[in-house]
């Protein structure tokens, strides 16, 4: 019996507790386990840092929701990026990232990673040719957001790994944005799936978390292998926060679209915005590439203020509904200057993002609330 998205993002890896029938996974708040006699482990379970029953099920479940054989969970999305970088490379290897990458991920690459002898080359994902020509003999992955943050262009998924594959290189999708509900890379040729589980996975605005997602057993081991040596796992309250939230995926993502289409058609037509950048409208040059390989284009929006940077402050600051700050995917609005506030850290690098740019995060509130403050902080 295969089962539809909604169903495993309810059951997949929480059978009810076969002790007492708990239909939800307890918090198995232990870092040990009795074992019955030397060696003689139940399951396999021995110390929480390598295997944990809720950290397993909600492993097991983002598993199930990107088609992918095995996953591990982490105690932010940042803690998963570093645990990959150090399984896949080594000194002298080489990444190929976007050139409008999450900050906290450029930041990894260029003033972490590249201590330790990693070198990157940032390169226009939408553009397929210009990533052929970054990459080099030693490059190992090739690191892809889409949609990406907070620009929102869009990278085509399967023209992506053909280029990586050709070239001995591992695709690797932050599919954050999108959520597994709107795009399963995986089934789209690429190799690793990172996830800030913070976002519309947990989907509530109180855990921080991150995941891995694979389809190759080897590949599998290896991260296993290094998940436990480096430790940087989910706990097992944050995990069982994220499954709760993992639940609703499917409903939370369907009313942040029909939200977000509402307020991408509302600013396309208000004569304070330059540009609205969603791949939702017809108009975005990420459209068709999209439209093929996402099921709805997300509840994330950015737009350029025809007022420069003071303007679009501006609006940040006037914004009541919407709450001023950094993340997304939460259940409520948020509205950020991405200049000052995420990508403060591109400031000066291939990065940089303009400065009359605004960028919300569209909650599940009622469309006609967030429209009225929308209206009320542009004018
Ligand atoms: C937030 C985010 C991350 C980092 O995840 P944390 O959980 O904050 O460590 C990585 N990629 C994207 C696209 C993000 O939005």
């Amino acid at each position: 019996m295969t089962y539809s998205f909604e169903t495993l993002a309810i059951h997949a890896g929480q059978e009810p507790d076969p002790r007492t029938g708990a239909v939800i996974p307890p918090i198995y708040a232990t870092s040990t386990y009795a074992q019955d006699g030397v060696g003689g482990t139940r399951e396999g379970y021995e110390y929480s840092r390598t295997k944990n029953p809720t950290r397993l099920a909600l492993e097991e479940c983002l598993t199930a929701l990107e088609g992918g054989r095995r996953g591990f969970a982490f105690a932010s999305g940042m803690a998963a990026e570093d645990t990959l970088l150090r399984t896949v490379c080594q000194p002298g290897d080489h990444v190929v990232i976007p050139d409008d990458a999450y900050g906290g991920t450029f930041r990894l690459f260029s003033k972490v990673a590249a201590r330790w002898g990693l070198s990157w080359t940032a390169a226009r994902l939408s553009d397929v040719d210009s990533v052929r020509a970054a990459m080099t003999p030693q490059t190992k992955l090739v690191w892809c957001e889409t949609p990406t943050n907070p620009l929102l262009s869009i990278a085509d998924i399967p023209s992506l790994a053909a280029v990586a594959h050709e070239r001995g290189a591992r695709l690797v999708v932050d599919n954050t944005f999108a959520s597994p509900y709107l795009q399963q890379p995986l089934t789209l040729g690429a190799d690793v799936i990172v996830h800030s589980t913070t976002k519309y996975l947990g989907g509530h605005s109180d855990v921080v978390g991150g995941a891995l997602i694979v389809t190759d057993p080897g590949l599998a081991d290896e991260i296993a292998f290094h998940q436990n040596s480096m430790g940087a796992v989910a706990g097992p309250f944050d995990s069982w926060l994220t499954l709760r939230g993992t639940k609703t995926l499917a409903v939370r993502m369907e009313r942040h679209c029909d939200n977000a289409e509402r307020i991408a058609a509302y600013l396309t037509g208000h004569r304070s915005v330059s540009a609205v950048l969603y791949p939702g409208l017809p108009e975005h040059p990420g459209h068709e590439v999209a439209a093929k390989q996402m099921r709805r284009f997300g509840g994330m929006i950015s737009f350029r203020h025809a007022g420069g940077r003071d303007a679009a402050v501006r609006v940040c600051n006037n914004a009541k509904l919407f709450t001023l700050a950094e993340s997304l995917g939460g259940i409520e609005s948020l509205i950020e200057h991405p200049g000052q506030m995420t990508h403060a850290s591109a400031a000066g690098s291939p990065l940089e993002v303009p400065d009359d740019l605004v960028r919300l995060s569209v909650g599940i509130e009622h469309v006609d609330d967030l429209l009225a403050d929308l209206d009320q902080a542009l004018s």
